[in-house]
């Protein structure tokens, strides 16, 4: 189990994960897609997972939740407003409408891009950048270099899915990443 995962004698774990459907080739033949909708469906699974995660930030002094397009505004807005922190959203290419900072990352054909607004977040911040699932870790990757290049700095990065066997907290350069469900094997 990976290190930084919400300890796993945590009753709550179990329905939580129980709660994420696996859907076999979606969105293309071979991959196997975790589908976070269904725990939204779950009252109980949703409310447990927002408050692992406020029980872990409210004493951090964390002043930004930068969240990552799509999945990590379903997460990062319930545990900004948990914890008395702001939230950030980073976008996919021309969907904001200020100006922005810019991070490009590999996918597995070709590149993609996420974007931020200018001074959303200010020089110094404590942030803390989420997604839904980590995978190959490009995303997470580009959202913390996203945060870094306006002067900010990234405590954590959190997570409610790990796919740890594709190794991606190692392209996370050094920060720590909370999870609370692994995958590995499965
Ligand atoms: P990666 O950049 O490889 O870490 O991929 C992470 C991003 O792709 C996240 O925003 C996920 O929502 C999405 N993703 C990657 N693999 C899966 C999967 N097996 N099931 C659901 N979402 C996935």
């Amino acid at each position: 189990m990976a290190v930084n995962s919400a300890p796993q004698d945590d009753p709550r774990l179990a329905r939580i994960k129980e709660s994420i459907h696996s859907i076999p080739d979606f969105p293309k033949a071979g991959i196997l897609f975790r589908d976070v909708t269904t725990l939204l469906l779950d009252h109980k699974a949703f409310k447990d997972t927002i408050d692992i995660f406020v029980e872990r930030y409210k004493h951090m002094k964390i002043d930004a939740v930068v969240g990552i397009e799509a999945r990590g505004f379903i997460f990062g807005p319930p545990i900004a407003l948990g914890i008395g922190a702001k939230f950030v959203p980073q976008r996919k290419p021309k969907k904001l409408p200020g100006p922005v900072v810019a991070e490009e990352y590999t996918l597995e054909y070709g590149t993609d891009r996420i974007e931020m607004h200018e001074g959303a977040v200010q020089p110094g911040e404590r942030c803390l950048v989420v997604d839904d699932l980590i995978a190959t870790g490009g995303t997470l990757a580009a959202g913390i270099r996203l945060v870094e290049r306006v002067g900010a700095e990234v405590v954590e990065c959190a997570c409610l899915i790990e796919l740890s066997e594709l190794k991606g907290r190692e392209k996370l350069m050094g920060k720590p990443l909370f999870v609370l469900v692994d995958f590995e094997g499965e």
